[in-house]
């Protein structure tokens, strides 16, 4: 575990530097030593000095020292690829985007932003092209550990080429098939499996905060019978926490499977974090899953004209407790009614073409409080499932303490906002 005092002792983190004015030539004070002299002498004594007559600078000196668990929610366009970095520095990626080149280099740069060299596990929610359609550009470029998914795909049908290469991978890789309640074992952090292969948890997270709760949300909730695409029902669901800081991730899961893990109580209990499930789409995130997990942030994975539906926003428009969604891409959904503040929108849609959605909303017809598209049970056009390639692409960053208190960061404006923790 990591230890978070209220003070921090710089003596213990840089080593003393000790000087002698003898005369040897190996000892003479170059611009180096000089340096690390003026460091030792001077500024670490003032920074600590400073550290401890201000409470401000005190917080500030912990919080970069403070090991993290840090998400980079990757934009793909409507698809996903999340990464996370624990506080051990081992890391986990969430699925890989759409098939070609674009997104593996997408998920390359945030892999080396985050300093690391390789995938420790690989976990693939579910065999839809958005998912794991990235995998074969990028298992070429980064070594990967550990393959985690749900078993074998309800839609051998959709074979293509990262599914063939996957299914190569896994035969002579750590393959790790999960069930609800199983554990990842990465370390400095705890990764719970909720949701595989179409089933869910059957006992409350033990210990989660409010998990096995009644739901006062379920009197409201009503199924949807969604019969396509059945392999998004199979979606591997995490929740994962560092200390008191929780977050969740369903995949593509349906409605009715998500409902599972709410109703008639809720088995995750409540969240920081929540990444909408299936990009926003009004095929999933009911009511009373999104309600009872509370969360304060909400990350909308959605693309310019995939996911992002207006039952999901007005959903999270009413959520309790929410403080602020974040969406990776502006959408043509939400135009100006639902769309919420650049600042929280990490990618933009060239502005004639944006210009000219507001300007003219396409149709069909509008909900009380904005356009509404088509209804539920229609498939997602295939032209929509994804854009053409746009660079740079921005993703958004979660880092998160121990203490439950994280950091969302827009890398597109450098916007960033801290949750401090409840207590
Ligand atoms: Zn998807
Ligand atoms: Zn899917």
């Amino acid at each position: 575990m990591i230890g978070c005092p209220n003070k921090i002792s710089l003596g213990t983190l840089i080593a003393p530097v000790h000087f002698t004015h003898e005369k040897h030539e190996f000892m003479k004070p170059n611009f180096v030593q000089k340096i690390i002299f003026l460091v030792s002498v001077w500024i670490v004594p003032a920074v600590i000095a400073v550290a401890q007559t201000t409470q401000t600078t005190d917080k500030t000196l912990v919080n970069m020292f403070a090991k993290t668990l840090d998400i980079y929610y990757i934009d793909v366009e409507g698809g996903q690829a999340t990464l996370f970095v624990s506080p051990s520095g081992e890391t986990a990626l969430i699925d890989t985007g759409f098939p070609g080149t674009r997104d593996p280099k997408r998920i390359l740069e945030a892999v080396k932003a985050a300093g690391a060299k390789q995938i420790d596990y690989l976990v693939i929610t579910h065999y839809h092209a958005d998912h794991i359609g990235g995998f074969l550009e990028l298992s070429k470029q980064i070594p990967i550990l550990h393959y985690v998914d749900h078993g074998p795909t309800v839609q051998p049908e959709q074979n293509i080429p990262s599914k063939q290469a996957y299914d190569a991978a896994v035969a002579k890789g750590a393959h790790i098939i999960v069930k609800p309640g199983d554990k990842l074992p990465i370390s400095g952090i705890d990764w719970a499996i909720v949701s595989s292969a179409g089933k869910t948890l059957a006992d409350n997270m033990l210990g989660a905060p409010g998990a096995g709760k009644p739901n006062p949300y379920c009197a409201g909730f009503v199924g949807k019978d969604v019969q396509v695409d059945l392999e998004n029902a199979q979606s591997m669901g995490s929740v994962i926490s560092y200390g008191k800081f929780r977050t969740v991730d369903l995949g593509d899961l349906l409605w009715n499977v998500e409902a599972e893990l709410a109703c008639p109580v809720n088995r995750i209990g409540t969240v920081d974090v929540l990444l909408t499930t299936h990009h926003g789409m009004s095929w999933s995130g009911p009511k009373a899953l999104v309600y009872a997990l509370q969360p304060r942030v909400v990350v909308m994975n959605n693309g310019i004209r995939k996911g992002a539906q207006i039952e999901t926003f007005e959903t999270l428009e009413s959520a309790p407790g929410l403080e602020n969604l974040w969406q990776l891409h502006w959408s043509a959904n939400g135009l100006l009614e639902h769309n919420v503040p650049g600042r929280f929108i990490a990618n933009m849609e060239e502005p004639l073409i944006t210009s000219g959605l507001i300007a003219h909303p396409p149709s069909p017809a509008t909900s009380p409080t904005g356009p509404r598209p088509a209804g539920i049970v229609a498939p997602v056009p295939r032209a929509a499932m994804g854009n053409p390639d746009h660079d740079p692409a921005y993703w958004i960053k979660v880092s998160a303490q121990e203490d439950g208190t994280f950091t969302v960061t827009n890398a597109r404006n450098g916007f960033s906002k801290i949750y401090q923790r409840k207590n």
